[in-house]
């Protein structure tokens, strides 16, 4: 049985931990000595090496106690957002905050300590499963860079859970959107703006237009662009020759994103030539979509599991990455599930005592639905 007192004191624990983003590496000592001491073989990768980061990514493994089970993973992510120095977690009425200088840190500390929880029931119970890999990620929350990074050579499983979603428990990602960034320069000509503006060319509005061109917010059903950040200039009587603009756009369809960020990259070319000025345009995949049918082997398992437990299933796409969009580009089948966390990103961030229960409770319900699955 999940133990309620049990789930909340180890995640009061892991939340005083400082684990922001790539400072992973008390976190990764944490977690590392209690799947040890659950008995896993525990494995920390090289990920961290290619972004500078302190620790790598937690890769664990409960061998099966039924070879005809097949091996499934478990994933979640150490690193929270900032302000996530110095978190001090309350429990009041059932419900666990910061003390309001901090963000919570359930993103992603609730998936971690359900795992756990969940892993500590299983082995108690003595319930037959398959080989169970528990991947920990690191610096998730600042472009899915550990799990980009991961060495998944290491992992057997064809399926898995992820446990990072916003949603209320019972909600199953299944589709998320593939997202470009894109960075631009523009480069016009400085010249005193009163007594000579003729030889200027004016970098701020050749911005300008490109932008008020631009088909931006949400483009279509499946697609959303944005220009989230302008900077140049440095005084009113100085034509601007130069303005940086960063932007993205996201689409559940890979055609359609490309086409999104086509048209952005024509209206930024174009207000450049019409000006006679420059533009330099960086676009980067920052990750690709994932798609699972309704009747795929994990969307179908969390759907029987919930039920199991009482709660209703329901499928969403996601409108924001996870590590689900980089792990089903591994090929390994995967949905992001809904913990109940609150107000995410926030310094307001909370979740319900009974929703981490009943998380710990959902992954060993998908654990037993595993091993049935395939018996
Ligand atoms: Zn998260």
């Amino acid at each position: 049985m999940v133990s309620s007192s049990r789930i909340i004191s180890e995640f009061m624990a892991l939340s005083r931990i400082d684990r922001l983003s790539k400072r992973e590496r008390e976190a990764v000592h944490f977690v590392t000595g209690k799947l040890t001491a659950l008995g896993l073989e525990v494995y920390q990768d090289q990920a961290h090496s290619t972004f500078g980061g302190e620790a790598g990514n937690v890769i664990a493994v409960l061998p099966g106690n039924n070879p005809g089970f097949p091996p499934v993973m478990f994933c979640a992510h150490l690193d929270v957002v900032e302000p996530g120095s110095g978190i001090e977690p309350v429990v009041e009425d059932g419900i666990i905050t910061s003390k309001g200088e901090t963000v919570l840190g359930a993103d992603d500390g609730a998936g971690v300590v359900a795992i756990l929880e969940a892993l500590r029931c299983l082995i108690d119970s003595g319930t037959p499963h398959g080989d169970i890999e528990v991947v920990f990620t690191v610096a998730e929350e600042v472009g899915l860079l550990g799990s980009k990074g991961l060495e998944r050579e290491r992992l057997r499983s064809r399926f898995g859970f992820i446990l990072d979603s916003g949603g209320p428990p019972g909600e199953i990602i299944l589709q998320g959107p593939a997202q470009d960034s894109l960075e631009a320069t523009f480069f016009g000509r400085a010249a005193h703006a009163g007594s000579n503006p003729q030889e200027g060319i004016n970098a701020i509005q050749m911005a300008a237009r490109a932008i008020a061109r631009m088909n931006l917010g949400r483009v279509d059903e499946e697609t959303t662009a944005n220009i989230g950040v302008i900077q140049g200039g440095r005084a009113t009587n100085i034509i601007p020759d130069r303005v940086e603009l960063k932007g993205e756009a996201r689409s559940q369809q890979e055609d359609q994103l490309n086409k999104q960020v086509l048209h952005m990259q024509g209206c930024l070319e174009k207000a450049a030539q019409e000006f006679g000025g420059r533009v330099e345009i960086r676009i980067e995949r920052q990750y690709p979509p994932f798609r699972l049918d309704p009747s795929e082997e994990p969307v179908h398992i969390a759907s029987k599991a919930a039920r199991e437990i009482g709660i209703e299933p329901r499928l969403k796409s996601s409108g924001g990455g996870s590590d689900a969009n980089i792990l089903n580009g591994y090929g390994i089948k995967c949905v992001n599930l809904g913990l109940g966390m609150q107000k995410v990103h926030t310094t307001e961030e909370h979740i319900a005592v009974q929703d981490l229960v009943r998380a710990a409770e959902y992954v060993l319900a998908l654990i037993k639905n595993c091993a049935v699955s395939k018996a």
